[in-house]
């Protein structure tokens, strides 16, 4: 289901260019060094989205580790065990690393002896704010309001401008009675337009589904999609025929309230819903939109973006 889609302008730079001109490669596919002009924009974009916090959000920066048992805990294992990435470490005791080290020097892979930590890469910026706002008790008559970011890592290696494995993500996250949830993500949906309006890009509104790992977790996604639990704003990034998926609008029903055991003022398990923003698909998508050169951008935007 389509909701809106304008004519799409046509691109200023073409992903060859954008890859030569904002990045440098570090030889994994999807994990770049970027430029200071690259990441002038993604300060700018941190600037104009703080602009948009809702009203009494509180703010937390995530480093970009977590918790294993916190995402196991999460049900992201059920979901998306492919994508999750593992910190692994040769630990302190000494006949292990020492031969390790002698394997790798021998032109075998030291990684053989690491095991498992405690850590995880963190997949998403709001995982770690559930338990904090659980911590909270009772959730009052106001919904619960979070900014949260983080740099996130999923294992999906790409060689396209828009899939990268390390990305970083901001979320505005909501927690309360259902309707207040629904509300919520709607208004924020409802908000997409100005969004795409100020940063001078066309956009499109569509419904969307997670991409759960196997064949219980295709039927999840026709469960999402037939409930309407996510959309999508797409922008033009790589092609305006097929535009990249910048911000989700996410529903999450009860499902973190019944795994950290958050509870509204009626007793019922709360809701939860956040609004992501892919802070490098929309600095990608602006420079494809507007050129490599940020003093050739529309005045307006770099107004908003305080460019
Ligand atoms: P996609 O369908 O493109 O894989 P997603 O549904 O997995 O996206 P979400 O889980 O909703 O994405 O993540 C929130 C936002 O984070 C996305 O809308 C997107 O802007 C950004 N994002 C997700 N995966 C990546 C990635 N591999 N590289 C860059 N940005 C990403
Ligand atoms: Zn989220
Ligand atoms: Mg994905």
């Amino acid at each position: 289901m389509t909701m809106a889609t304008p004519a799409l302008d046509k691109l200023a730079a073409a992903p060859e260019e954008l890859l030569a001109r904002l990045f440098t490669p570090m030889n994994v596919d999807g994990v770049y060094g970027r430029t200071g002009a690259y990441e002038d924009v993604v300060e700018g974009l941190g600037r104009y989205i703080s602009t948009l916090r809702p009203k009494g959000a509180e703010v937390f920066r995530f480093p970009p580790v977590v918790s294993r048992t916190l995402i196991e805990k999460s049900g992201y294992l059920k979901s998306f065990p492919h994508l999750l990435g593992c910190v692994c470490a040769l630990g302190t005791d000494v006949k292990r690393v020492t031969e390790a080290v002698a394997r790798y020097e021998a032109g075998g892979s030291w990684t053989d002896s690491a095991q498992a930590s405690e850590l995880v890469l963190a997949p998403a910026a709001c995982y770690p704010v559930y338990p904090i706002a659980a911590e909270r008790g009772v959730i009052g008559a106001e919904p619960l309001m979070f900014d949260v970011a983080s740099d996130c890592f999923r294992r999906e290696p790409s060689k396209e401008i828009d899939r990268f494995q390390s990305f970083r993500m901001r979320e505005f996250v909501a927690i309360g009675a259902p309707q207040q949830i629904q509300a919520f993500r709607d208004q924020w949906m409802a908000r997409a337009p100005e969004i795409a309006a100020d940063l001078g890009v066309t956009h499109a509104i569509d419904a969307a589904s997670d991409p759960f790992f196997g064949r219980e977790g295709q039927m999840v996604g026709r469960f999402q999609t037939a409930n309407a639990l996510k959309f999508e704003m797409l922008i033009p990034v790589r092609s305006t025929e097929k535009p990249t998926a910048c911000m989700s609008f996410n529903c999450h029903r009860d499902h973190f309230g019944e795994v950290w055991g958050m509870k509204t003022a009626d007793g019922e398990l709360a809701h939860t819903a956040c609004v992501a923003f892919g802070i490098d698909r929309l600095a990608v998508a602006l420079f494809a939109r507007h050129g490599v050169e940020v003093g050739g951008w529309p005045a307006p935007v770099r107004a908003k973006l305080g460019l």
